[in-house]
């Protein structure tokens, strides 16, 4: 018995954010309105459901405002965050704080942290942004810190302490001042 079925299925799945294949081809989050495309199909039930999982934690909060306190972390270590796979943010103090905030990308950034960090991050697969094309001093998304770990097989993990995000998205570039520590930064203007 084969176990690999071929979709199209109807998907209806999360809190109140509904995501669903409206067309049979993507999954469409009924409230950003970002499409994933289906890869190509047939494929294992086991992997679609993995990806229908990772879309919906990526969107579980798209139909609630922002969040209004951020962290601000340093590119492009903020990029790899918001825009790529990076699933743990380390810190070296243990944190109290859980829940959702706004991912503010510092306005420094020296050559030396950025190629470390492009060079730990090729060693994973990823290609970061030449340096000019980073964002900096300004909101740039949203994460939500769902645990802190001392040790975590993610390859993002590196401790002392790791704190494993989902939902995390970018959102319109927003400039402003970051601060150490968790910060609420200034109300966007109308
Ligand atoms: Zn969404």
């Amino acid at each position: 018995m084969s176990r690999t079925t071929t979709f199209p299925v109807e998907l209806s799945e999360g809190k109140d954010n509904t995501i669903l294949n409206a067309d049979r081809q993507a999954f469409v989050c009924t409230h950003c309105g970002e499409a994933e495309a289906f890869p190509p199909m047939p494929m294992r039930v086991d992997a679609f459901v993995a990806l229908t999982k990772a879309f919906i934690d990526r969107h579980d909060t798209c139909h609630l405002p922002p969040p209004t306190k951020a962290l601000s972390l340093r590119q492009p270590w903020a990029w790899l965050m918001i825009h790529g796979p990076k699933d743990i943010e380390n810190r070296p103090l243990r944190w109290k704080f859980r829940g959702r905030i706004l991912v503010h990308a510092a306005a420094g950034m020296t050559r030396q942290e950025y190629y470390e960090a492009v060079r730990f991050a090729a060693e994973r697969g990823v290609t970061v942004p030449p340096m000019a094309e980073l964002a900096r001093g300004g909101i740039i998304g949203e994460m939500t810190i769902t645990g802190c770990y001392t040790a975590h097989p993610s390859p993002w993990f590196m401790g002392p302490y790791g704190y494993t995000t989902i939902g995390r998205k970018p959102l319109p570039y927003r400039p402003c001042k970051g601060m150490l520590g968790l910060f609420t930064p200034p109300p966007i203007d109308p």
